[in-house]
């Protein structure tokens, strides 16, 4: 049998905290007990908040917690070809559409209908949906605009998409960390809208690179935190219009601080370093998160 491949994906835009650590360890024991492979992956395609700083604290952090990785790293900033060509392929199966539309305009747009007293719809993190009105814009406006060099993200048209793919999509997902049972999930894409697939700066977007890395990196199983569970449906939308393997998943809870409230890469009081410094020990951080 070929042995399961694990993967924890932190992005370098802040400093490791509680939440990371939790994941990083249900991937650990995961991995352990299903005598699996555990690889690291710095997500690191947003050169304005990742710096070299936040990515060497990851290193430090997750050493002192005591996980091993099998090296090197995959760093996503060194792979921006392989996500290129996947594009390309939606590109040249006009299932992607560049989008000018600047911020503003967005926001404009749904504020008029708003005003005329008709709810935007939203994703399901609550952000409202892209308006589509560019999905209809001709090829030889497109490549006008494009060549005076307009800025312009390329976006996901999710139900020409959803078409292509012609049936429903789901996913196996396992119901705790020890894999005792699994359920299947059903994907819905269209709840997010005309995605952004590539940025306005870079030829890809987190959904991107997260489907071609899980499947360069041969990711047998996803498990990341439950705030993520929904993109999932985006996700197999992607990997079966890429032809791409389908990983199984396990959402883990979240780590909450006391209000209740998701952790933030701003809360410095469960920051790793910052608990490092007030003295605390890994196996301190692993009695607050529950492990033994
Ligand atoms: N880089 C993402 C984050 O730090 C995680 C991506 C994933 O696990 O799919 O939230």
């Amino acid at each position: 049998m070929t042995r399961p491949v694990f993967r924890f994906a932190p992005s370098p835009n802040g400093e490791l905290h509680l939440g990371h650590a939790f994941s990083a360890l249900v991937n650990a024991g995961m991995a352990e007990r299903t005598g699996g492979r555990l690889l690291l992956r710095i997500e690191d395609i947003d050169a304005t908040r990742c710096t070299p700083d936040f990515e060497a604290g990851i290193h430090r952090d997750l050493a002192w917690l005591g996980v091993t990785f099998e090296r090197p790293a995959r760093r996503q900033s060194k792979h921006f070809d392989d996500y290129r060509a996947m594009l390309d392929r939606l590109i040249a199966d006009d299932l992607v559409y560049p989008s000018f539309l600047s911020r503003g305009a967005v926001r404009a747009a749904i504020a008029e209908q708003e005003a005329a007293g008709k709810p935007w719809p939203r994703d399901p993190d609550g952000a409202p949906l892209h308006p589509p009105m560019e999905r209809v814009l001709s090829h030889a406006e497109r490549s006008r605009r494009i060549a005076a060099g307009e800025p312009f993200a390329w976006r996901l048209d999710v139900d020409k998409a959803c078409d292509t793919v012609g049936r429903s999509l789901d996913w196996t997902e396992w119901t705790d960390e020890r894999m005792a049972a699994s359920q299947h999930e059903t994907a819905a894409p269209q709840a997010w809208g005309d995605v952004i697939i590539a940025r306005k700066d870079v030829p890809t977007s987190y959904h991107l690179s997260v489907v071609v890395d899980d499947a360069l990196q041969g990711i047998t199983h996803v498990v990341r935190g439950r705030d993520l569970f929904y993109a999932t449906s985006i996700h197999r939308l992607l990997q079966e219009l890429l032809g791409l393997p389908q990983p199984t998943y396990f959402h883990h809870r979240l780590i909450l601080d006391a209000e209740g409230r998701k952790l933030s890469k701003s809360l410095r009081d469960t920051g790793l370093a910052a608990l490092r410094g007030l003295g605390k020990t890994p196996a301190d951080i692993r009695g607050m998160l529950g492990f033994s």
